[in-house]
């Protein structure tokens, strides 16, 4: 085959000499590295140490960060600027030596016929003058520069140009990643390449069998396994490596989409659950009687999901994305109530003692006529009230329980928990899971449902093992958000505006940042703020809320009922307003040192307001001085109020593992594929994925086996232990 031409020559030479390498059964992948000719003891164990090259396989899977272009020979006038390395040929001119002391160096100009390069040697002169003949033809490759405006090569590689030569080398030569204790021993980026051809002449194209099925590989117009591993290495042209490229990374993408189904269905399969098996009275009378609203289409659609999920006898484990204001509370209480028609007590679980405050109240207005008994518990819940819940939850007299995840996990018990759902919250670890399925015999569902978006490419690969489902439409009616950034120096026609809004009849609040090294340090930014804004809102005609992580529980509940009431008109605040609060009238919100959030913290401030009928305004400010980053976080949130275009940029900013903070995020360390960059390609594999797995759970179909023997091969890094 064309693609490895000159792999397959050194190989079949090769193979005389070291016939037993060649042995089929023989894997020789995983021979240790010293055994490579070229390595030894002593660079064994710095490949080890420095790259955790183990084995021939781990030297295989070291895949070149660049490649050099030796392939052509360039005509001199075809270099520019934008030249990095280049090859040419051409006759050396007479050599002269300019300059003195350090700036002594060997100049000879290089003549093709299109123009002349200027070669430069600050080392080794009398060795170039002696070895190089000028009047003769020479092959020279290097980094160009330009100086005073000509282009000039600094300590180039030169050999005699031989005609046989004259199209250049048959591959791009590879340069890897090294390190500096590689460097210095002589192991470094380019050298490396000698043992990566050397390996190359030790295997055949069978100790690199196939991995994908024939038809994906036919349909999707792949190389095959070994091609893209000579082509990843030692491509023939850039053609050739973009292809193996695109072949790893599909693979990889896909491998990792069928592992991930794989677990998924393994779970539906192994998982009892509760059967929420019909909708009941509860449900159609409160739908019918009591819903304030229509229902959006995307609302709807995720409750058809969970009714399906809930019916099914497995445990529904979803997680459900919806945007700031998308309406999930609403989800969440269908959810209870089609617990309830069956049977099952349900718990609403929201990470601060504000949020569950809120939506008790909420719920129990909206369930103010209906038959079920909702009671909230938080740690300022005490004495009889507390023994009032506990008991009725073990005697199933209570049905709904709202609360802060920690009480509930701790000491509640329950007669039959059918379904938990958790809001506000995507970190909903392992451990709080197990807590919870102490509490009954049959695990309760669960509904994770944050408001965080999680970028779809992101969501695919960190959550590709569990249910999700993502509400992407707004209630209809809602005016968008007018957000704005402005200087620090325009605060006091800031403080204008917002007069002329509270002035209307609106609320308003000002954020200020939790300083991450010091909660001093945020404390006092919010004290000073605080009689800020006071000076420019006088008591009595204005009241202020104020709250802080460092007053107690019953003091920001009171500050937080003071706002939601309509009794202050202002709320100054650190970040602990964050999640979920809900109070419609409030129009505007001010962001003091904006440039120091992050973007979905930001998104999710800006949320609590624009959530009344009456138009809303989010104001960032920052100092003068912000960083680029700062100001890309900014401009984003001045241009969308899109939850998932904001994730999608956080996700570009600070990349996967900064976000990936949520959840395995090993299982986004990709090795060649980008979820940022390859989206489509990751699209494309988990649709075949999928496919493939419906198809064929066990993948014993003969069109499978290939993959399903490599999952295998793959000890440690699967679900097949547990599925076969
Ligand atoms: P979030 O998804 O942010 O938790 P909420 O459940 O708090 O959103 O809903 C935000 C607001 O939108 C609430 O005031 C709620 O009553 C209202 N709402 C929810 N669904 C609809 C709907 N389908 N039509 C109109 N208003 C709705
Ligand atoms: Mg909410």
């Amino acid at each position: 085959m064309v693609y490895c031409k000159f792999l397959c020559k050194s190989k079949i030479k090769d193979q005389k000499i070291k016939p037993h390498i060649n042995h089929s059964t023989s894997n020789i992948l995983s021979t240790p590295i010293e055994y490579l000719k070229g390595v030894g003891p002593l660079r064994g164990d710095m490949l080890r140490k420095e790259l955790e090259i183990f084995t021939f396989g781990d030297l295989l899977d070291h895949f070149p960060h660049r490649h050099i272009d030796k392939t052509k020979v360039n005509k001199i006038s075809s270099i520019n600027y934008q030249t990095d390395f280049v090859q040419v040929a051409g006759v050396l001119q007479q050599f002269e030596i300019l300059g003195a002391g350090r700036a002594k160096r060997l100049v000879a100009q290089l003549k093709d016929e299109t123009g002349s390069l200027e070669l430069t040697w600050f080392q080794g002169i009398s060795w170039v003058q002696k070895n190089l003949v000028p009047g003769q033809k020479y092959l020279v490759f290097g980094r160009t520069g330009f100086f005073s405006g000509r282009p000039q090569m600094v300590h180039p590689e030169i050999e005699p140009f031989v005609a046989a030569k004259a199209d250049g080398k048959e591959y791009l030569e590879p340069v890897y990643p090294a390190t500096e204790k590689l460097k210095a021993r002589g192991l470094n980026g380019r050298q490396l390449a000698k043992l990566s051809f050397q390996l190359f002449s030790q295997i055949k194209p069978t100790d690199i069998p196939e991995n994908l099925p024939e038809h994906i590989i036919a349909q999707q117009q792949l190389i095959n396994r070994y091609e893209a591993y000579c082509n990843i290495h030692f491509p023939v042209s850039q053609e050739a490596y973009e292809r193996s490229l695109k072949r790893l990374k599909f693979e990889e993408l896909f491998i990792a989409q069928v592992r991930l189904n794989l677990i998924r269905l393994e779970r539906h399969k192994n998982s009892r659950g509760v059967v929420f098996e019909k909708v009941g009275e509860l449900f159609n009378n409160f739908y019918n009687n009591y819903l304030p609203f229509e229902l959006t289409g995307a609302q709807k659609r995720v409750i058809r999901e969970i009714r399906t999920d809930t019916g099914r006898g497995h445990q529904m484990n979803r997680l459900l994305q919806g945007d700031v204001g998308s309406g999930k509370t609403i989800v969440a209480l269908l959810s209870m109530l089609l617990a309830a028609d069956n049977g099952y007590q349900s718990c609403l679980m929201a990470p601060t003692e504000i949020l569950a405050q809120q939506h008790y109240n909420g719920l129990k207005a909206l369930l103010k006529e209906m038959p079920v008994e909702i009671a909230l518990l938080t740690g300022t819940v005490k004495g009889k009230e507390r023994k009032r819940i506990l008991a009725g939850l073990q005697d199933d007299t209570i049905h709904f329980v709202v609360g802060t995840h920690a009480v509930i996990e701790d000491v509640v018990q329950f007669k039959n928990l059918g379904i938990v759902i958790v809001d506000e919250q995507h970190r909903f670890g392992v451990a709080q899971r197990a807590k919870l399925w102490e509490k009954a015999a049959v695990p309760p569902h669960v509904l994770v449902m944050t408001a965080t978006p999680i970028p779809r490419t992101l969501a695919m690969t960190a959550y590709g093992d569990l249910d999700y489902s993502v509400m992407d439409e707004l209630p209809p009616g809602r005016q968008p958000i007018t957000t704005v950034h402005r200087n620090e120096s325009a605060r006091a026609s800031v403080m204008d505006f917002v007069k002329t809004e509270i002035q209307k009849g609106r609320q308003a609040y000002f954020i200020y940042p939790l300083i991450e090294e010091s909660e001093k340090l945020s404390y006092e930014d919010l004290m000073q703020g605080y009689e800020q804004v006071k000076s420019f809102f006088p008591e009595p005609r204005y009241l202020i809320s104020m709250l802080h992580g460092r007053q107690p529980a019953e003091q920001k509940e009171t500050n937080m009922q003071r706002f939601v009431s309509g009794d202050t008109q202002i709320m100054v605040s650190t970040t602990v307003i964050e999640v979920g609060v809900n109070v419609p009238n409030a129009t505007v919100m001010v962001i003091e040192s904006s440039e120091k959030f992050g973007l979905s913290q930001l998104h999710q401030l800006r949320g609590r307001v624009g959530r009344g009928s009456e138009k809303s305004f989010c104001i960032l400010l920052t100092g003068a001085k912000v960083s680029k980053e700062g100001r890309e976080r900014i401009n984003t949130m001045c241009a969308t109020n899109d939850g998932f275009k904001i994730a999608e940029k956080d996700l570009e900013l600070r990349g996967p593992g900064d976000i990936a903070g949520t959840r395995q995020s090993g299982a986004l360390n990709f090795k060649v594929a980008s979820i940022v960059n390859d989206k489509e390609l990751l699209e494309l594999a988990k649709t075949m994925a999928e496919q493939i797995v419906d198809e064929d759970p066990t993948l014993d179909m003969a069109k499978n086996l290939l993959l399903k023997n490599y999952l295998r091969s793959q000890k440690g890094k699967n679900a097949w232990s547990r599925i076969s």
